[in-house]
């Protein structure tokens, strides 16, 4: 058998390799998915059930069911101030994974190039290559808090560029962009003649009572932007797998003939408890809460760490915290410390390369109990390298 050239061209993934040798260890406190220990609402989960006992089961249309789309309709005005036709410009996928890449089938050509700040969520690198594009990355720092510069976006435009990723809130680094930054992107994508696929799915889970701002929202980028979310984060529906994407109509009618491909539709009862969630029966406040709350202690424990720091986390389960004072590169930190305290994370450079060597992500989905003793471990290692 001989595997395809596409095939081959994809990057084993970094983080799966970390979180599979973690599996070798026992008593590992796993910092390493970004998957959230919280269930789900109540009444999302009964939504679920009574759809399975009603028989609700089959396929439905590719777009996703019709009132799903309407709620997630009603769901934009709330957010964006903005109407989508719940008909031509909004399709439900199987989770935001399968939006963002039908975004990007539906708007690449081989040779395109495509803006990529980093660090970034490593299914857009993954995707942009195996449609024979190019990934451009315009790197980030911890002096501007891991916020992209628009400048940075301008110098990093040719004559190939087709589109620009935004994921703000970010994986991995849990950075906002700021509106004012936002306003300025837009005007450069104008001036360029550029797309921009915005990846909100972490849009609830923004701290210290602020809100994410949309770059759908400046002057004349709704024709220009299509957003990706879903239920995984904010509801805590990560195995549920539903998502959707706000585009323009002759994307998404692209999109829907070509999930008609690979999956049909989302799995039916995730979409009727995807309706439940959005009704304002829903009360999915504990999640933010709790994630808040962990945030807090994340903070809190590295206070007493001097050897690693982090620029600050305002949003998401994710930090990237810099361990350069430890004398190791994130992932030699990463390695020793699963060797000899059995607490995985992810090397910053699995996330964009040799610029975030120093850093490692800790994803915070475990309680703070839990946290605690994580970095307690990391005390007590670092305490005996320096012995
Ligand atoms: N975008 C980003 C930035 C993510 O971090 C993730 C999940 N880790 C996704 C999209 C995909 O989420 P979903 O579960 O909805 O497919």
């Amino acid at each position: 058998m001989k595997l395809s050239d596409l095939a081959l061209n994809l990057t084993p993934s970094e983080p799966r390799r970390i979180y599979d040798e973690a599996q070798k260890y026992t008593g590992v406190i796993d910092l390493t998915l970004g998957d959230p220990d919280l269930p789900p609402p109540l009444n999302v989960q009964e939504a679920a059930c009574r759809a399975i006992m009603a028989g609700k089961t089959r396929y439905s249309a590719n777009a996703g069911l019709i009132q799903l789309r309407e709620a997630i309709a009603a769901d934009a005005e709330k957010e964006y101030g903005l109407s989508f036709d719940p008909k031509s410009e909004i399709m439900v996928s199987v989770g935001a994974m399968e939006s963002a890449y039908l975004c990007l089938w539906s708007l690449l050509n081989p040779g395109d190039e495509v803006i990529i700040p980093a660090p970034f969520w490593i299914n857009y690198r993954e995707v942009v290559i195996s449609l024979g594009a190019k990934p451009v990355f315009v790197e980030t720092s911890p002096e501007n808090k891991f916020v992209v510069q628009p400048e940075e976006i301008e110098k990093a435009i040719t004559p190939q560029t087709r589109l620009l990723i935004l994921n703000s809130p970010s994986n991995p680094t849990g950075a906002v962009i700021p509106g004012e930054i936002l306003d300025r992107i837009a005007e450069t994508v104008i001036k360029h003649d550029l797309f921009v696929i915005s990846d909100e799915i972490y849009n609830h889970l923004v701290f210290d009572g602020k809100k994410a701002e949309s770059i759908l929202t400046r002057p004349g980028m709704r024709e220009r932007t299509a957003v990706v979310n879903g239920f995984s984060k904010r509801y805590a529906m990560t195995g549920w797998r539903v998502g959707w994407t706000l585009a323009p109509a002759p994307m998404i009618r692209v999109m829907t003939q070509m999930t008609e491909n690979i999956v049909a539709c989302a799995p039916l009862p995730s979409q009727y408890a995807a309706i439940e969630a959005l009704s304002d029966r829903t009360d999915e406040s504990y999640i933010l809460k709790e994630f808040e709350k962990r945030r807090n202690c994340v903070l809190d424990e590295l206070q007493t760490i001097p050897e690693i720091t982090c620029v600050g986390i305002p949003a998401t389960f994710y930090g990237l915290l810099n361990v350069s004072a430890t004398g190791m590169s994130g992932e030699e930190f990463a390695m020793a410390l699963l060797k000899s305290k059995q607490v995985a994370l992810i090397h910053g450079s699995a996330y964009g390369g040799k610029a975030y060597n120093d850093f490692v992500r800790i994803a915070f989905t475990m309680d703070c109990s839990l946290l605690r003793r994580a970095f307690s471990r990391i005390r007590e290692f670092l305490k005996e390298r320096s012995l």
